[in-house]
């Protein structure tokens, strides 16, 4: 029986060895699954996460059942991951259903109030083995209900960075450099100076947010100078659903769920792989035991 592991050691070990760890956003069981089928098929360590819309929407029971299930027959490092949230209560539920990583989203707040709400979610999870991710600077783009205006998305500062991490304790750092949720308008404005910048003063995995859309070459620099977690949301829910929209566009009449949950399942795990290869995770199950 393989547990649920904390995304810690795989980023850590992903960092060290200049490749980064996908972490998955998925809504429903099917593309639990096709994430899953992915790393399986390629060896690759795995984050599933959920964003707290999603949460409420399944329930972190259900969603830490099913992601056990597939720690369990796949024998794969696999970590549940809480995206995303301001909700404290929330993450502590969470923690308690079994994910292994979560993530306190304090970022709108000035940097001391950031630095106190990391902290308070760094002792329930540290006491859990659970691992914390927390941003600096803003994510331009919309996260669920948290809505960050393009023009006031502010970069992190790599002093503060260094700082944050000192004040908090705090294993997983997510510094805004210029990523977006959602679909690029146009080519993302990546800072890779700001990146370097940070990676040389702080050794902790980095994370990169809002990483559908983003050029091949781009995100390959990016996990070069040091972003070890990769989140893929967006893309996977188009795939997902643009599949679906297929099979009824050409038979109106299907009314049997598996007929287009099936192929809207493969298009997420072909999408899923693709993104492995990218962040040169592919193969890399075993750097974690
Ligand atoms: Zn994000």
């Amino acid at each position: 029986m393989m547990p649920l592991i904390s995304s810690t050691a795989m980023l850590q070990a992903a960092r060290k060895n200049k490749y980064a760890v996908g972490a998955f956003n998925v809504h429903t069981l099917e593309m639990l699954q096709a994430v899953v089928e992915a790393a399986a098929e390629t060896q690759s360590p795995l984050i599933i996460q959920s964003t707290v819309g999603t949460v409420k929407h399944l329930g972190p029971d259900y969603i830490a059942a099913a992601a056990t299930v597939a720690a369990n027959r796949t024998g794969l490092p696999i970590a549940l991951h809480l995206d995303h949230c301001t909700d404290f209560p929330l993450i502590v539920q969470c923690i308690r259903a079994g994910y292994t990583s979560v993530m306190i989203d304090a970022s709108m707040h000035p940097f001391e109030e950031n630095v106190e709400r990391t902290r308070k979610v760094m002792e329930v999870a540290a006491a859990a083995g659970v691992n914390v991710e927390a941003e600096l600077g803003k994510v331009g783009g919309v996260e669920d209900d948290i809505v960050v205006d393009e023009r006031d998305a502010l970069l992190a500062d790599p002093e503060e960075c260094k700082l944050f991490i000192e004040r908090t304790g705090v294993f997983t750092l997510a510094p805004a450099i210029g990523t977006a949720h959602g679909i690029y308008k146009g080519d993302p404005n990546i800072d890779f100076a700001r990146i370097e910048r940070i990676a040389s003063l702080v050794e902790q995995p980095l994370v990169l947010h809002g990483g559908s859309g983003i050029p091949a070459e781009q995100v390959k620099k990016a996990v070069a100078l040091g972003m070890a977690k990769m989140n893929i949301a967006t893309e996977l829910r188009i795939a997902f659903s643009d599949a679906i929209k297929d099979i009824f566009k050409a038979h109106p009449e299907e009314n049997d769920p598996r007929k287009y949950m099936v192929p809207a399942k493969d298009a997420v795990k072909r999408l899923a792989i693709e993104k492995m290869e990218l962040c040169g995770c592919i193969g890399k199950a075993g750097d974690v035991k």
